[in-house]
């Protein structure tokens, strides 16, 4: 996946914006190595409950051109 640039070109594109698509780093225990990882986005489902942010889901695949993303578990 090192010439996947789906992520790259759309942050790119995203800038104007001050966004990017949410993302961070995980750990590789099988190449030990850290990896970009992103996020599928997700909100509460009841907002009246003040605990903590909405639970993190990994992209398993790209979402625009469904390429597999090595996920760690
Ligand atoms: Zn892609």
């Amino acid at each position: 996946m090192s010439m996947h640039t789906c992520f790259d070109e759309m942050n790119e594109r995203l800038k104007p914006h001050n966004a990017k698509i949410k993302g961070g780093f995980g750990y590789d225990q099988g190449n030990h190595k850290l990896v970009r990882t992103y996020y599928v986005p997700t909100e509460k489902l009841d907002t009246s409950v003040r605990s903590k942010a909405a639970p993190l889901v990994l992209m398993s695949h790209c979402p625009f051109c469904g390429t597999s993303l090595d996920v760690v578990a």
